[in-house]
């Protein structure tokens, strides 16, 4: 059953705080396309009072501000927004369902992982501690020299809607942990967890202005807070176009970014596999939460020995996926995020379409629903690597395929893509596998699975995917700044 959203405003020095402009932004419900909330909208004006207050959260009360507070201290407040995130899971997921569409089960998951990261970055903020002053080992014994890691400072992390609370969390955590204070800007089109939040956050007592929250639209919000003077570094997450002009404006006063961005990510299925194992596994890697993951594995390359049956087969797996509001039981597939979204999907499809490419299942709305932004899981065959489909990131359920004979054109086939994040492959012979796993470009491989996420290992791409790698310990290196400190140990003058 659906439930209210709550009515918030900007979440600024520990406060709610209207816009000075007053603007908000309406929320639609994707399954239903009724507005069921609205949300505040940040301008520059709201912008300078955020950092204002994360500046001051930096360095107030010098030995006891954010920054130079212990790692025990931080890790504290991060254990207590984890147990709040946990009390309210069964809440904070349906309302992630009806603000981006996605199927209960998977935002509840989403919950024990925006929970299980925070309490991961809680242990890496108490092991900073230890690993501070670290020595390094000179060529002369004169000197001594070690290494201080410091938080880089204020940082503005913009954030995309498909994983909305996770996405955020992904970067809020190492970030709190690192000893940074933080900007959220969330995605517009799905922001109302994320302004939970900054409610979790005034329960637990976080000092004020260690954490803020602006909602509000890209060019906005987040633009001026991208380009901000007194933004020592941004962290993004979303569309390789928005990421670019995220480098471009942080490059203006020199500051670091780490870039999260798109894909267009392959999978590799050889003929030694076991058919129904690796139909599943195609079919999870590009449907799940409706192929709205940067990382979907959305070109299948497909021995062409096994082609006619596999497809036989993935499609039949396919029409078992259940499609409905994604708060109805059993959900698998919800509507995606939005009318422009869903505008932009049926028409890469209907270009394909228009290419020559056939479409094997799927294609458009799902008959049983008249309302709603729902796009059938769509399979495409009859590919050449110069269509649109083949080269752009549709960000749906929409998989391409193309066949191969050998094993080198199968690498050519899965590289010829300017994105560079993830690719899969499904084979038996794990000689094999490691061949393929060191001819990819790519930042994440699966060996015979695609998309399983952890929070210690590292996340991240190359090529136009984006730079810098999130999670992990890498995670928390993204927020750190190193400094390196010699002194002269000697009696004997220089
Ligand atoms: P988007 O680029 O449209 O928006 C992302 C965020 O940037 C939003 O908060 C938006 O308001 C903000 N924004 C837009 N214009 C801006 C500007 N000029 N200055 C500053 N901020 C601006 O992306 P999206 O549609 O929200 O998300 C989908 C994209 O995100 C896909 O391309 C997907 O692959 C990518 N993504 C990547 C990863 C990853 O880990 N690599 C994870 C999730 C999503």
């Amino acid at each position: 059953m659906a439930i209210p959203i709550p009515n918030r405003h900007l979440f600024i020095d520990g406060e709610w705080k209207q816009p000075i402009l007053k603007k908000r932004i309406p929320i639609i419900n994707p399954s239903t396309e009724h507005k069921i909330g609205d949300i505040p909208a940040a301008t520059a004006e709201d912008v300078e009072l955020a950092v204002a207050a994360a500046r001051r959260a930096l360095l107030r009360n010098k030995g006891k501000d954010w920054s130079s507070a212990s790692g025990f201290l931080r890790a504290r407040y991060l254990r207590a927004i984890a147990a709040k995130v946990t009390e309210r899971k069964s809440e904070l997921a349906k309302l992630e369902s009806m603000d981006c569409g996605k199927p209960l089960d998977e935002a509840s998951w989403d919950m024990d992982d925006v929970a299980g990261c925070f309490e991961y970055y809680a242990d890496l903020a108490e092991g900073l501690d230890a690993k501070q002053k670290a020595p390094i080992s000179l060529p002369m014994d004169t000197f001594k020299s070690h290494v201080l890691k410091e938080p880089i400072g204020v940082v503005a992390l913009i954030t995309p809607w498909n994983y909305p609370l996770l996405m955020a969390v992904w970067k809020v955590a190492p970030a709190l942990a690192a000893g940074c204070t933080a900007i959220l800007k969330p995605s517009e089109l799905a922001s109302v967890t994320c302004l939970e939040l900054g409610q979790i956050c005034r329960e637990v007592g976080l000092p004020p202005g260690v954490f803020n929250i602006l909602t509000g639209l890209g060019p906005e919000a987040g633009a001026p807070l991208a380009s901000h003077p007194h933004v020592d570094k941004v962290a993004f997450t979303g569309s390789s176009m928005t990421g670019s002009k995220i480098m471009t404006a942080a490059a203006q006063v020199v500051k670091p970014v780490s870039l999260e961005l798109g894909g267009k990510s392959p999978i590799v299925v050889f003929e030694d596999v076991d058919l129904d194992k690796a139909a599943e596994w195609t079919a999870f890697g590009c449907f799940w939460t409706n192929g709205q993951i940067c990382s979907a594995t959305s070109r299948l390359i497909l021995h062409e020995s096994i082609a006619g049956e596999f497809l036989n087969r993935l499609v039949k797996w396919i029409k078992n996926i259940k499609i409905s509001d994604p708060l109805e039981e059993g959900c698998r597939l919800g509507p995606v995020v939005s009318a422009g979204q869903y505008e932009k999907i049926l028409k890469f499809i209907s270009i394909a379409k228009s290419e020559g490419a056939t479409i094997l299942t799927g294609g458009s709305r799902p008959k049983h629903l008249e309302r709603g932004f729902f796009v059938e899981p769509t399979v495409i065959t009859d590919i050449t690597t110069s269509m649109q489909i083949w080269r752009e990131e549709v960000f749906g359920p929409v998989l391409c395929v193309k066949t191969f004979r050998t094993e080198e054109e199968a690498i050519e086939l899965a590289n010829d893509s300017k994105y560079g994040l993830a690719a899969a492959v499904i084979s038996n012979d794990l000689e094999r596998c490691d061949r393929m796993t060191k001819a990819f470009q790519a930042g994440i491989v699966w060996v015979n699975c695609s998309q399983p996420c952890f929070t210690q290992a590292p996340w991240g791409g190359t090529k136009r995917s984006g730079f810098g790698r999130e999670l992990g310990e890498w995670g928390l290196d993204n927020y750190l700044s190193v400094k390196q400190v010699t002194q002269y140990i000697s009696d004997e003058p220089w």
